[in-house]
């Protein structure tokens, strides 16, 4: 397993290959390259003993020229700066392929939140937007959920804005509750997303995918399995960090979802195989979805892969060396910037509505969404052609080739 700084040298490898091929100038590649601001912070937590905790965070905006920033906020112990860094690179790119008018930005906070009661869970969050107030807000950087970030702490964060601004501003943060102001459907966003891409990539290759193997079984890749198998498509396996299973017959994931919740895990689930993520990740499935974290598929183990699709809905799931052997044995990768963008579609859809005082429902956002993803499918379609390559690589030469627009207008 490589580190957080191999995942943000990979990022930028990336932004440099897609510069190559979008012939960018080194001004402008100095400046895709670079993290515009970072903020770091250390905030007091009171724990439910009396003691006191000192806890660290990040906001990190990287590039702004398309619009105010935009990204989610991940809570785990392995947080890192570099990590930060990247996925705010990340945001960028993937707001620039979707056609969505924001710049990319990433949030951290260095906790495990299994740690924690819910009360300190949520003076965790708090504390956290009071730490970071200063440089976000609806037209400044407008934070979403990223892992282990649900929609309750979400709301507490919304709320906590709200009462340092001191008025209603529901477009400050996405991500929320409905009752607070939430979008329908933003809990599924990055599933849909990924599904209509995939309608893309069967049409365009004249192809029809049964099989699916998922790994990560949270709110991305538990939405995924549930929304497959409702379409009547076969998931053979799923995982989670402690473990994955595997059924030819495909997986009943509404019984598997009860399982998860009495157990903690999707391992052990009756009628099934147990396999480890590596198994997972080598079966012979037409479509295989990495929704759980970073560097799962790399140079050591791309050989190694057996499906015909790999739908990106982690961010970072396959890196650069990993999509390049997937590329020379005929696998599709589909790209995180574009195949897990529904997530941040639907916060920009939040965000609207939070603005004009509107309220859409759950089919509004869902053609909204669709629209969305199957612009941005063309968009990297045609990106491909114009460029000879394919659809991964496409993908960040668009995204980088859309901020240096904009960068220009800017006379950046
Ligand atoms: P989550 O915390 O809800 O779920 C993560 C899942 O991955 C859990 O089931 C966990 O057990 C599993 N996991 C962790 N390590 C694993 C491992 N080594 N092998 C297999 N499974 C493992 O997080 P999420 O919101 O579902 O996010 C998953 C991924 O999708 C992340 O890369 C995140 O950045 C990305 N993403 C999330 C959103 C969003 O809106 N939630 C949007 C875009 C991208």
């Amino acid at each position: 397993m490589k580190d957080d700084g191999d995942f943000l040298t990979d990022t930028l490898n990336l932004i440099g290959s897609a510069c190559d091929l979008a012939k960018i100038d080194d001004r402008h590649r100095l400046l895709l390259t670079s993290v515009a601001r970072r903020l770091s912070v250390e905030y007091p937590l009171q724990m439910d003993d009396g003691s006191l905790r000192i806890i660290r965070g990040y906001r990190f905006q990287h590039n702004s020229a398309r619009g105010p920033l935009k990204g989610g906020i991940r809570i785990a112990p392995a947080v890192t700066e570099a990590e930060v860094s990247a996925l705010a690179m990340l945001m960028s790119l993937k707001c620039a392929v979707l056609g969505i008018p924001y710049g990319g930005a990433k949030g951290g906070i260095i906790v495990d939140t299994s740690t924690l009661s819910k009360g300190e869970l949520e003076r965790l969050c708090r504390g956290y937007v009071r730490a970071i107030y200063p440089v976000i807000g609806p037209d400044v950087d407008i934070p979403a959920p990223d892992m282990n970030v649900t929609p309750e702490a979400m709301g507490w964060m919304t709320d906590e804005y709200e009462r340092l601004a001191g008025r209603h501003m529901p477009s400050s943060f996405t991500g929320k509750p409905p009752v607070l102001g939430g979008s329908r459907g933003r809990v599924t966003a990055v599933a849909w997303g990924g599904i209509f891409i995939m309608e893309e990539v069967e049409r365009s290759q004249g192809e029809h995918y049964r099989t699916y193997a998922v790994q990560g079984f949270g709110n991305v890749g538990r939405n995924m399995a549930l929304i497959l198998h409702k379409k009547n498509r076969k998931v053979v396996a799923v995982s989670d960090s402690k473990g994955g299973v595997f059924r030819g017959e495909g997986l009943d994931i509404h019984a598997l979802v009860q399982h998860k919740e009495t157990t903690g895990s999707v391992v052990g689930f009756p009628g099934a195989d147990n396999i480890t993520n590596q198994d997972l990740l080598q079966l012979g499935v037409d479509v295989l979805v990495p929704a759980a974290k970073e560097d799962q598929i790399n140079e050591k183990n791309a050989g190694h892969i057996n499906a015909r699709v790999v739908l990106c809905l982690a961010n970072g799931p396959v890196d650069r060396k990993g999509a390049e052997i997937l590329g020379a044995r005929g696998i599709v990768v589909v790209p995180d910037i574009l195949a897990n963008g529904g997530g941040v579609v639907v916060s920009y859809l939040e965000w609207i509505q939070g603005r004009e005082g509107l309220y859409w429902n759950g089919s509004e956002v869902s053609l909204k969404l669709k629209d969305v993803m199957k612009r941005a499918y063309r968009a990297v379609h045609d990106a491909a052609i114009e460029y000879h390559t394919d659809m991964y690589s496409a993908a960040y030469a668009l995204g980088v080739r859309n901020i240096v627009e904009a960068m220009k207008a800017r006379s950046m």
